[in-house]
């Protein structure tokens, strides 16, 4: 039998939303963090059928009925699990990629398989160190005291201690059996060229970082000596891909969705230190800047983000790009700016959860209106910065896919920097239809990469073989008879033998004259 290819089956649960997918039959009704229906597999009168956006699962509280969307159509429409999976592409459009499992796949299934059975047995062996042995405890447990970490939230995070032994983690692993190999593509271990063997998070306190369904796909791992490294991070590998995680979401999601909004900030400890005083919708990008797959995962929760800045200037600069990409996803932003001085960890940790709520509250601002004031600041005098900050600014609103929005951001806008709204919506349309216009090229650039090395209709010999052979076969089968000089004239020769030249160069024009072939300038 043919099977959906394991890319496809993870689309697919990614993005089948089990509130959208029950709508379709059942009419639901939000209730706080969750929405409420009547249950469609038995006849009821009060509403029972709960259904949970931040863990994409419904169950029925009367029949018990439920799970997840793939289990919510197989018992509803009697499907097999492979038509479910049929039927949710089909409802996202979701183009189906599927063939015959071979050996490297399954092989590939078993390492995943293999490495997330390691980090959780390393998981395991961190939290036992931090909390029963000597040195997890005095030099573990006593630094995050320091630090101000609760024990609740030591367990909530599942915080550990790699001890100083270099081969502490790996002589426990091979002892119950582990294979080496595992250990050193989880990035736990480390072989060195000579080929000695040490763990990678040695005396280190441990940050695991959970994939979005609670899988430790990963560790950070932060010094508690002066001039090394501060974090050492797991490596990426077949279970971990950096750039599509957020630190902290697996603990935050439900949150995230009962208060309609996440917070974001930089570091592991940002993000304990906060839950720590009650605000729970908080994740880290740790430290790097966010990408598209860490905004649609967030996407995937709720349309509203507040973005923590401590008070470093610079660094706002650097990072309002970034804030460009969330726009454009269509979520609404929201800035906050702590007291010159704090991060959200000091913050948190020297404030009441109520100070720190009333807080974020009162602080928080528009991301437009944020960046106005950034970028205009002390520019009064000097009309070109100031207009070229006014173009940035535009260019962030230009970027916004709802009118609406938009709309109201351009109104907003010109009443700021006193410009006729007019001439704001004009130029923001000016960028727009320039951004669609490169969009549509750069579609139409894939489309002639993507034909490269492809056979066309025609079926063509490549190029290069018929000129060096002479005489093209495409200059025998394309061309109109008419347009080739005929006879036996010095002149016509000349020109047949131009002409495959020629016929070679046209087409290249045409097929592949939107790519760059090389930078010239
Ligand atoms: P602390 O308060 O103990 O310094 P933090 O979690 O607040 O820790 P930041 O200095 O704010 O850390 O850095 C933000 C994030 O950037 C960290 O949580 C970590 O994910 C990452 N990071 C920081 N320093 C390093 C480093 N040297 N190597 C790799 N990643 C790092
Ligand atoms: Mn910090």
């Amino acid at each position: 039998m043919k099977k959906i290819d394991r890319e496809t089956v993870q689309r697919i649960l990614d993005v089948a939303d089990i509130v959208d997918v029950v709508s379709d039959f059942v009419s639901l009704k939000r209730r706080g963090a969750s929405y409420l229906g009547l249950c469609p597999f038995h006849n009821e009168r009060t509403p029972s059928f709960s259904v949970s956006k931040s863990k994409n699962i419904c169950k029925c509280f009367s029949c018990g009925k439920g799970g997840s969307p793939v289990n919510f159509i197989m018992e509803h429409e009697q499907m097999t699990y492979q038509e479910a999976l049929r039927y949710l592409a089909a409802k996202y459009n979701i183009e189906i990629k599927e063939h015959e499992m071979t050996d490297e796949e399954r092989e590939r299934e078993t390492e995943r398989a293999s490495l997330l059975a390691i980090n959780e047995f390393a998981l395991r062996h961190f939290e036992t160190n931090l909390a029963d042995t000597d040195d997890g405890r005095n030099i573990g447990l006593t630094y995050l005291q320091q630090r101000g970490v609760s024990e609740a939230m030591v367990k909530r995070f599942h915080l550990g201690y790699a001890a100083e032994r270099p081969t502490d983690l790996y002589e426990a692993a091979i002892h119950k059996g582990y294979n080496e190999k595992y250990l050193i593509d989880t990035g736990l271990c480390i072989r060195t060229d000579t080929g000695r063997i040490y763990d990678r998070f040695k005396g280190r306190v441990i940050f695991p970082v959970f994939s979005v369904s609670g899988k430790v796909i990963a560790f950070g791992g932060r010094t508690l000596k002066k001039d090394v490294a501060k974090y050492v991070n797991s490596p990426e590998s077949v279970i971990y891909t950096k750039s599509n995680e957020l630190y902290g979401l697996y603990q935050a999601k439900q949150s995230i969705v009962k208060h309609n909004k996440c917070i974001l900030v930089e570091g592991y400890l940002d993000v304990i230190s906060m839950h720590q005083s009650g605000i729970e919708n908080v994740v880290a990008s740790s430290g790097t800047s966010l990408t598209d797959g860490q905004i649609r995962l967030i996407h995937r929760f709720t349309d509203n983000v507040t973005v923590i800045y401590d008070g470093d200037a610079a660094g706002i600069k650097a990072s309002l790009r970034g804030i460009d990409m969330l726009l454009r996803e269509g979520l609404n932003i929201k800035v906050l700016l702590l007291p010159e001085g704090d991060d959200p960890d000091s913050f948190a940790q020297s404030h009441t959860s109520t100070e720190v709520g009333d807080y974020i509250s009162a602080n928080e601002v528009d991301f437009i209106q944020f960046k106005t004031g950034i970028l205009l600041q002390g520019l009064e005098n000097d009309p070109i910065a100031r207009s070229r900050a006014i173009g940035d600014i535009v260019q962030s609103i230009s970027v916004i896919p709802d009118p609406v929005t938009a709309n109201v951001y351009i109104k907003e806008c010109s009443r700021r920097l006193d410009i006729d709204e007019r001439i704001v919506a004009l130029e923001v349309e000016k960028r727009r239809k320039a951004q669609a216009e490169k969009d549509a090229l750069s579609v139409r650039q894939d489309r002639a990469r993507k034909s490269i090395g492809e056979p066309t209709e025609e079926n063509e010999t490549p190029v290069s073989d018929s000129v060096s052979a002479g005489v093209g076969p495409s200059f025998a089968t394309h061309t109109v008879s008419s347009d080739v000089p005929d006879g036996n004239s010095e002149e016509a020769r000349f020109r047949r033998f131009m002409y495959q030249y020629e016929y070679t160069l046209v087409k290249y024009m045409l097929r592949y004259g939107l790519l760059s072939l090389a930078e010239m300038f």
